[in-house]
């Protein structure tokens, strides 16, 4: 099996080099993105391997088809990035839907004590030997409330966490699970009553722009902003006018709306053209990373296994409907994934 893999970086090799050892999957590492200028370098591929802003539109999978590609896998878990209605009936779209929910549930914890505690500023003081301490006042995060948007795996674990210091959880998910034993409310609710959101739910339809004027507008007065989801969740004018009237203490973004040709990138040196992200690095309550929640040692080797195994499986012709994505076929009731534990 050849394999184009997009957006390569040096990290992603030392596991993929290390599971396709001794296999017949052969990969050819491309460090540019896959998109439309792009596609006709998966000429001759049987499969693409692609990561969260490679773009793979209607366009690119069309493309893909006609040159033969019979699979996209997916190096992570959100797919709003590849169009998968296009895909059906034509390209197997595989992924890995949990690769260490942990590290992500982590990074966002990271981001609110940095934020709350104004680490980055205090550390930039010390390496100047001042140790001077004005404008660095937070406050604990014991007894106040969090509230959780999207409680599936990494969700679920953000908010373990939260206990763990204290906080009230209110949760709020268009799917509620039950048995996690949190206290939904409905979102309206959960905006006017927490002093912490966290975004762990999927960009959809549905939730682009969850975070705008009008649901600022809802919120505690000071509120803090977490984000490790997905940059589209959230209208970023909206929230730096937020920030601007006091209404959002500050935000931790480990993603960005206009991230795809800027994130993974090293632009030190360059004058960037995006002033949304000039002004929102500027602001001294936000902190930015660069879509890195999920980088820990123990999420690359399960990226690196999962995706490989799931090349191995569908070229074996096995199922794998885990991991399979669903394309949203529209057959509701008589769903051939329901039945035959496979889209098509
Ligand atoms: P998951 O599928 O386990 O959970 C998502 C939850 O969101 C589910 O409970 C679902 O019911 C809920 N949901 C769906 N639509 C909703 C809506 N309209 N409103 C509220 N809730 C809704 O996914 P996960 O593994 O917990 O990952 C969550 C998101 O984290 C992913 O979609 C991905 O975008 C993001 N992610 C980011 C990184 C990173 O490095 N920053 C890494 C992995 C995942």
């Amino acid at each position: 099996m050849k394999v184009a893999f997009f957006d390569a970086k040096p990290y992603d090799k030392v596991g993929f080099d290390r599971y396709t050892e001794g296999t017949d999957i052969s990969i050819k590492y491309f460090e540019t993105h896959l998109n439309e200028d792009t596609v006709s370098l998966a000429k001759g591929f049987d499969c693409v391997c692609v990561f969260v802003n490679d773009i793979v539109n209607k366009t690119v999978v069309d493309k893909l088809y006609e040159q033969g590609v019979k699979m996209i896998a997916l190096r992570c878990a959100g797919f709003n990035n590849v169009d998968t209605r296009a895909c059906f009936g034509k390209i197997h779209v595989f992924r890995v839907p949990a690769y260490s929910p942990y590290a992500v549930a982590e990074h966002a914890m990271a981001l609110l004590l940095s934020l709350n505690r104004h680490i980055p500023r205090a550390y930039n003081r010390t390496k100047d030997f001042n140790f001077t301490l004005a404008g660095l006042t937070g406050f604990d995060l014991h007894g106040k409330t969090v509230g959780v948007i999207g409680t599936g795996k990494i969700g679920k674990i953000f908010s373990d966490i939260c206990k763990g210091f204290g906080m009230n959880i209110l949760a709020y998910d268009k799917f509620p699970n039950p048995d996690l034993g949190l206290n939904y409310v409905e979102l309206p609710e959960l905006l006017a009553k927490s002093d912490v959101i966290s975004l762990h739910c999927p960009l959809t339809e549905d939730t682009h722009h969850l975070i705008n004027k009008d649901s600022i507008a809802q919120l505690k007065p000071g509120t803090i902003i977490i984000n490790t989801s997905r940059g589209g969740l959230i209208d970023t004018e909206a929230l730096i006018d937020g920030i601007k009237s006091g209404q959002v203490y500050g935000a931790g973004l480990d993603v960005y709306e206009e991230e795809g040709d800027l994130f993974y990138e090293d632009f030190s040196g360059h004058v960037i053209q995006d002033d949304t992200l000039i002004r929102l690095i500027a602001m001294p309550n936000v902190i930015v990373t660069s879509h890195q929640a999920y980088l820990t040692r123990e999420a690359l080797d399960n990226i690196a296994n999962t995706t490989v195994n799931n090349i191995q499986i569908f070229f074996a012709g096995e199922l794998n409907p885990e991991t399979e994505v669903c394309y949203h076929c529209a057959r509701k009731e008589s769903c051939r994934k329901e039945r035959h534990k496979k889209c098509f």
